[in-house]
């Protein structure tokens, strides 16, 4: 295919069922990962598929990292086509309880690393005239959640971002979309308490949770041309968690 996909925080969880899902769809893929070696099996996973992948250690919330990290890959496979801004943490806690540092984590990691990955990647792209972005947003970005004042907003803010990312691009060839995951299965949710696991089910229509390939196949579908004339949006996959 000679296209190449950046995942960021692609060492396991979301990112690293959509680095496989594009390695399928024959992308080369750069695996970002934040933790030297984390994305180690990633990559190797991605390379029995038959394509081309490395991974590159960078903290996205870092500016100067994303910089150096983008260059490095640009070098390396001599073209980006794809962006998926997928890193992402949580530091839960009620409002009262919530420390400054523990906002400011979050919005720095989850929100700053759009702003940062996307000028850069989006700085490569403008000089193709193509490309797509998908940004990893959330429900609690769409309708708030109680105890995620801080994921909340910056999810909110990557879905403004990315309907600003997309009225500036779009003219030159260059889309950006976001999907919205409901409840998934993967380590960041996995030290919830089977309390509040319950209390989410309960809410979902289809009375289970999602798995981290069901948000692959959606993304590998906005980064696709089946989906040419889709941008700025969000996509909801929830399970139908609100209707
Ligand atoms: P996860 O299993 O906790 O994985 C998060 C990944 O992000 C890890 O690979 C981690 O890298 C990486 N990361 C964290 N901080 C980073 C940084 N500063 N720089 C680079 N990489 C960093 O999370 P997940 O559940 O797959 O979630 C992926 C995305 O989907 C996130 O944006 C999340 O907010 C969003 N989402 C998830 C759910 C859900 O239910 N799971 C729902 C809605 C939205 P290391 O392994 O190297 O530490």
């Amino acid at each position: 295919m000679g296209k190449t996909a950046v995942i960021t925080g692609a060492g396991r969880g979301i990112g690293a069922a959509i680095a496989k899902r594009l390695a399928k769809d024959g992308f080369d893929i750069a695996v970002n990962e934040l933790t030297e070696g984390s994305g180690a099996q990633t990559v190797e996973e991605c390379k029995a598929l038959g394509v081309k992948a490395a991974a590159y250690a960078a903290d996205v919330s870092d500016y100067a990292q994303c910089e150096e990290m983008v260059k490095k890959i640009k070098e390396d496979f001599g073209t980006i086509d794809a962006l998926v801004n997928n890193a992402g943490i949580t530091r839960d806690g009620l409002l009262l309880r919530m420390t400054e540092e523990n906002y400011d984590s979050v919005i720095r990691i989850n929100q700053k690393s759009v702003f940062n990955m996307t000028k850069f990647v989006g700085a490569v792209m403008l000089r193709q005239k193509s490309g797509s972005i998908v940004n990893l947003a959330s429900v609690a970005g769409l309708y708030g959640n109680p105890g995620q004042m801080n994921y909340s907003a910056s999810k909110g803010a990557v879905i403004a971002m990315t309907k600003t990312s997309a009225k500036e691009l779009g003219s030159r060839g260059i889309r950006v979309n976001a999907v919205a995951p409901g409840f998934i299965q993967t380590p960041m949710t996995d030290k919830l308490t089977d309390e509040q696991k319950n209390a989410i089910l309960a809410q979902i229509a289809m009375k289970r949770y999602g798995q981290p390939e069901e948000i692959a196949n959606v993304v590998a579908f906005l980064l696709s041309d089946d989906a040419s004339y889709v941008t700025g949006q969000t996509i909801e996959i929830s399970g139908g968690l609100s209707m």
